[in-house]
């Protein structure tokens, strides 16, 4: 296992304290409530877990899984829903929670279902933002941290299925790229 530290680099005990931050924030603006946290499979499953640990309030979860880029690196701007909600979000505080907005495609397409089904509310968690890589605007509620334009990996974020196992974010080397 690699744990190359040149490049972009966000360190485990720095997620850790995100993570906590940013369950604070969440615990506060649903007190009284019980948010269902919508995970989109599979690059949030990791955030997800450490993120519901940590509130403070009742929550649920459901995930939806939507289609990846496969094994290139570019966006298609193609979304395809491949395993959708189990249960109605009509009335309820829903919280989707996404591994990384890039171009804002997938949030776009995502948030506009979403709210044809009719919740109490709707909000957007994403644990990163490349902001500069926007193509489409979405509105991110909670945002853990804002990267730049490079091809992470690590904390649910896979490159062809790999990595999603390192427990910090690093760049994608140029080597490992061309491995593929
Ligand atoms: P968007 O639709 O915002 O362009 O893309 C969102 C999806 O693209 C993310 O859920 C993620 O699967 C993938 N993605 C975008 N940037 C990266 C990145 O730097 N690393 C990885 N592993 N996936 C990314």
């Amino acid at each position: 296992m690699t744990n190359q530290k040149t490049g972009f680099f966000i360190s485990e005990e720095e997620i850790k304290k995100r993570v906590k931050e940013l369950a604070a924030q969440i615990s506060r603006d649903y007190q009284g409530k019980r948010p269902l946290l919508v995970g989109i499979l599979k690059g949030a499953f990791i955030f997800l877990a450490d993120l519901i640990r940590e509130l403070d309030v009742e929550a649920e979860v459901d995930f939806l899984a939507v289609s990846s880029y496969g094994k290139a690196t570019e966006t298609s701007g193609e979304v395809k829903i491949l395993k959708d909600l189990s249960e109605s979000i009509e009335g309820r505080d829903v919280i989707i929670v996404e591994d990384i907005v890039d171009t804002g495609l997938t949030l776009r397409y995502l948030y506009d279902l979403l709210s044809t089904r009719k919740p109490e509310s709707l909000k957007i968690c994403a644990f990163l933002d490349k902001k500069e890589r926007r193509i489409v605007e979405v509105p991110v509620h909670y945002i853990g941290f804002q990267v730049p334009d490079k091809f992470l990996v690590g904390y649910g974020l896979d490159f062809a299925e790999r990595y999603r196992q390192l427990k910090y974010i690093r760049e994608l080397t140029p080597e490992e790229v061309n491995s593929v």
